[in-house]
């Protein structure tokens, strides 16, 4: 697939010199690898760009060299002098000298025949390290470099930081990713020269050169000018792929569904409420698209509560109006399953025939299922995961909605269109996740938007707190009180980045404590339970058997209690704001005052602190999403971990939405005029894609 010449830049890194199975280990940990990626390889190595740089340049006299900072200097070795014997606390010196002046390099805890090969008495050396006085004495206790006067040019005068790992050394990182650059290929350029030269920026391969063997310590910042370029360069490679993927789905013929309307006027005569304006007018959306001889691909963006659900049984309604089937597909068994409690009793109404399948349905149950699906005498199948399954069969799939759709991958989404067979299935993605207007862009590309902005009557404000955990005392408290007036409360554990399994000793831990205020009235919810056991512990948490649920993020999507008023986050400086709106809107359904406290581990930074306030000063999901994208900057906002999107390699820079902006015109602009990108530009924007692994945008173009 890929062309030949990238080959050098995507083998292991193994094939570097000095990099053995020992350091590639390392290397997985310092390096952000893509998903899916588990051997490092030359170009993760290329995008790990350095944080800043050591100038070494600084060439001083022995005399007028100035102690704490950091210079290379040339000098002659005197005198080894090795520490007394059974003194291991004592230092290895040599003296050495210039014309100006004595000093002393020294070394602690050393091996010494290492230190007399290096520094042989009488001969000339560069030497660079931090300048120390010792009395009256020059030190530099272990230079960074000792090198011989003809090799001088291998001593990096401005060096790159890189970020590391425990174990991993800057110099072996420093040398991996001095011969990193000489694999980067000859390319043609893909920039347009005067967009490149109002900018001032330079070539890819120069601007790969500059950040990794800096000559200007400017250079080195996601501000500067190399480093633009490459940002530039990941955005428009992004903004192509999902131009392209979506050229092409939306080019295929896609399967023209209209109802007359029987069943959803059903649906509405037994709903207790009528629909919002918004809600109205997201289903036209729906109900046009669905029309079009085109495949749909929107997307439904509401907050939490804000009646998404009832949209997606109403579009369902269509397809099946039509003669044809739906799916909706939860992440989790719980949200499958109370999307049947609310569903069930609506479609009973409308003659809708309700099919469940989930992990937890096996055997018979399972058979059965999959038979009346295959028959087509399930309309609406609801589940989880499980839809994937190679032989769920459906008889006629015209219509799949996807519920919170940043936990499914992408090929998880290709899967399942794949199931309406050739006539391709009109897709909704639904989310409670704010997505800001620019990340919607990077991530799905031109997707349809329809978005619920009226929050359905009955929900009130609820008042949020910021606490440091050392208040955790007070909280509890407050809780007491709260509880003694029938008050219920979720309380979420913190996010653990390295494994789930600590996550679980986390929330295991805050349910022993509660529990001793709280005894049996405190439950536990974590995602390592089977499916009953959850059930049975939302199901007394939902009937007020328990009074305090303690839980892991499994609580964040869907989960509806309205007599739950009180929410405690810990460690909340650890979400994503988005997700911390979306776990503050379990609470303020009910009738009650409902609260929000956030619990903090102090001291905070100042991004962190002005996060948290954000959230304190709005309950508006839109404003906070765009708040934190302007706070964190592009990748981080959805938190890579929970959303599974594509983190960004290069582009997390300050002006990234400025950026973004410009790469998504001009991606619109090349496949407008190049649809299959065969100009002389075009190809070489292929090599881009290529660069940045958009290899399934490429296949597009071939295949066409
Ligand atoms: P979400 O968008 O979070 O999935 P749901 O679809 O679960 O929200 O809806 C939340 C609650 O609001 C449900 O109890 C639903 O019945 C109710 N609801 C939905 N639409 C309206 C409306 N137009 N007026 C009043 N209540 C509504
Ligand atoms: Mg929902």
């Amino acid at each position: 697939m890929r062309p030949d010449l990238f080959n050098p830049l995507f083998s292991s890194a193994e094939s570097l010199t000095g990099i053995g199975p020992r350091l590639i280990v390392l290397l997985r940990k310092a390096l952000k690898l893509p998903p899916g990626i588990t051997e490092p390889r030359i170009v993760d190595l290329l995008w790990h760009l350095p944080t800043g740089v050591i100038d070494r340049r600084a060439e001083p006299t022995v005399a007028s060299a100035v102690a704490g900072t950091i210079g290379t200097l040339k000098i002659r070795v005197l005198k080894h002098r090795a520490p007394p014997r059974g003194n291991i606390k004592a230092p290895y010196k040599i003296s050495a000298e210039d014309d100006t002046g004595r000093i002393d390099l020294i070394f602690f805890h050393t091996d010494r025949r290492f230190i007399e090969r290096q520094l042989p008495e009488g001969e000339i050396r560069y030497v660079s390290g931090r300048f120390e006085r010792y009395g009256e004495t020059l030190q530099m206790a272990h230079p960074d470099y000792i090198v011989e006067p003809e090799r001088r040019h291998e001593l990096p005068m401005l060096e790159p930081v890189y970020p590391l790992t425990a174990g991993l050394s800057p110099k072996i990182l420093g040398k991996a990713q001095r011969q990193t650059i000489e694999r980067f290929p000859e390319l043609p350029e893909w920039q347009d020269p005067s967009w490149l030269a109002a900018r001032g920026w330079p070539s890819a391969a120069e601007a790969v050169r500059r950040l990794h063997k800096p000559s200007d310590a400017a250079d080195v910042s996601p501000g500067s000018l190399p480093w633009q370029r490459l940002a530039y360069d990941e955005l428009l490679a992004g903004q192509l792929a999902l131009g392209l993927v979506r050229d092409s789905v939306k080019s295929r013929a896609g399967r023209s569904t209209t109802g007359d309307g029987r069943m959803r006027a059903r649906i509405a005569g037994a709903l207790s409420f009528s629909l919002t304006a918004s809600q109205r007018s997201a289903l036209t959306e729906i109900a046009d698209d669905m029309a079009a001889p085109t495949r749909m691909l929107r997307l439904l963006q509401g907050d939490v509560g804000s009646g998404k659900t009832i949209v997606a049984l109403m579009a369902m309604a269509i397809a099946v109006e039509a003669g044809a089937q739906a799916t909706l597909m939860a992440p989790t068994e719980v949200l499958a399953r109370q999307h049947v409690e609310t569903i069930a009793p609506l479609a009973e109404k409308a003659g809708l025939r309700i099919g469940l399948l989930t992990g937890r349905e096996k055997g018979k149950t399972r058979k059965d299922v999959l038979q009346r699906l295959a028959a087509g005498e399930i309309d609406i199948l609801i589940g989880t995961h499980a839809l994937f399954q190679a032989d769920v069969e459906f008889r006629d799939l015209a219509f799949v909605v996807i519920d919170e759709q940043h936990r499914f991958g992408v090929h998880q989404r290709l899967a399942l269109q794949a199931k309406g067979g050739e006539h391709g299935v009109n897709v909704l993605v639904m989310t409670a996740t704010p997505i800001p207007r620019t990340l919607l862009m990077t991530h799905y590309g031109d997707l349809d938007v329809s978005r619920l902005t009226e929050k359905p009557a009955g929900r009130k404000p609820v008042t949020t707190t910021l606490a440091a955990t050392d208040r955790i005392e007070d909280i509890i408290d407050g809780l007491k009180r709260a509880l003694a007036q029938g008050a219920q409360i979720y309380w979420v554990c913190p996010l653990i980045e390295s494994s789930d399994v600590s996550e679980l000793a986390a929330a295991e831990e805050r349910h022993a404590h509660l529990a001793q205020f709280f005894g049996d009235k405190v439950g536990l919810l974590h995602g390592g339970m089977t499916g009953p056991a959850k059930d049975r512990t939302m199901e007394a948490f939902t009937k007020a058997e328990l009074s305090v649920l303690v839980a892991t993020t499994v609580i964040e999507v869907g989960v509806n209690v309205p007599n739950a008023s009180i929410m405690v986050i810990e460690h909340a400086e650890r979400f994503g704001l988005a997700q911390l709106h979306q776990l503050r809107g379990r609470v303020g359904r009910g009738s009650r005052q409902s609260f929000c406290v956030l619990l903090y581990k102090a001291p905070l930074g100042e991004t962190a602190r002005a996060r948290l306030e954000m959230m304190r000063e709005t309950e508006d999901g839109f404003l906070i999403a765009e708040k934190d994208l302007e706070l964190r900057g592009g990748g981080e906002v959805l938190g890579a971990r929970q959303s599974g999107m594509p983190e960004f390699r290069v582009a997390n820079v300050p002006n990234f939405t400025d950026m973004l902006a410009a790469a998504h015109d001009d991606a619109t602009m090349v496949l407008s005029s190049d649809p299959k990108l065969t100009s002389p530009r075009g190809q070489a924007l292929r090599q881009l894609l290529y660069l940045f692994e958009c290899d399934e945008a490429v296949r597009l173009f071939r295949a066409a």
